[in-house]
């Protein structure tokens, strides 16, 4: 009752001032209670999550990356697909916001009370015991295939050996048609070989699986990372002058360049 006890006293005194009858009173009181305790509950979620970093939808600007289509975001954000545990691949090259997505679907997962678990493919593999017959190794499987909704981000930046391969295969077979994956990759699948220790097979297989009830969202787009760099890169800096009294002032547009 710890948000209770703090907001009594103010209670009480809008209790006394509106002459509240004592189950308003209470209600009152309960309410914010539980208001305070399910925001508790929302922040240990996230954190569980493991979110490198928070970045929603409405942070996301569409208008930059008009090559994406926002119906079909807007649409994941309904999370049907969590519903149905298929997967969602977002590709495209560095910066186009695939790991802002990626979060900000996750976060609304965990808002209506989905488990999600985030990790780059690279962390992941590092997680992996060296061998099969390692109780370790149906451990962390067996981890893995827990939340509603599995966030594998950066698949590409950092190639597998054989081991760690056949554990994402083996990680996919255990996810496939039971719980939903959301995949970042600044690599087309044609590549994603070079990625599983170049075993042409296994990574048939896992893309197979991640297909047969996946989504591709591919972001051919501009950099957001970028984007300031190279406005900055457009303007031509004079030198420096001594200040004059008829020296122009910057004009509106000249501001974008400031950002
Ligand atoms: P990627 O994973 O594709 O390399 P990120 O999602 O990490 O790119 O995006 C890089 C940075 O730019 C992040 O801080 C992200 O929030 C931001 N960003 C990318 N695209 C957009 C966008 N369209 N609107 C707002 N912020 C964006
Ligand atoms: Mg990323």
């Amino acid at each position: 009752m710890t948000q209770a006890i703090s907001v009594l006293d103010r209670i009480a005194e809008e209790a006394a001032q509106g002459q509240w009858s004592y189950t308003e009173f209470l209600g009152k009181l309960l309410e914010e209670e539980m208001a305070a305790r399910q925001e508790r509950r929302l922040a240990i979620r996230q954190r569980m999550s493991r979110f490198p970093w928070v970045k929603t939808l409405d942070q996301f600007e569409f208008p930059f990356q008009p090559g994406l289509d926002e119906k079909k975001i807007r649409e994941l954000a309904t999370l049907r697909f969590v519903e149905k545990a298929e997967v969602v691949l977002f590709t495209g090259p560095p910066g186009v916001g695939k790991t802002h997505l990626a979060i900000a679907l996750g976060l609304e997962a965990v808002r209506v009370g989905y488990t999600v678990y985030f990790i780059t493919l690279s962390e992941l593999a590092g997680q992996v015991p060296r061998d099969r017959t390692d109780p370790l190794w149906t451990e962390r499987l067996r981890i893995l295939s827990y939340p509603r909704l599995l966030i594998i981000d950066e698949v590409g930046y950092v190639p597998l050996d054989a081991v760690a391969s056949y554990f994402i295969f083996s990680l996919v077979c255990r996810r496939y048609e039971k719980g939903a994956m959301i995949w970042t990759s600044n690599k087309g699948f044609a590549e994603w070989a070079s990625v599983f220790a170049g075993d042409e097979v296994l990574t048939a297989a896992i893309l197979d699986r991640l297909l047969h009830h996946g989504t591709v969202i591919n972001i051919r787009g501009r950099s957001y990372r970028l984007r300031d760099k190279l406005h900055a890169g457009t303007v031509v800096t004079p030198p420096p002058s001594p200040p004059h009294p008829e020296s122009k002032t910057p004009e509106a547009g000249d501001s974008e360049y400031a950002r």
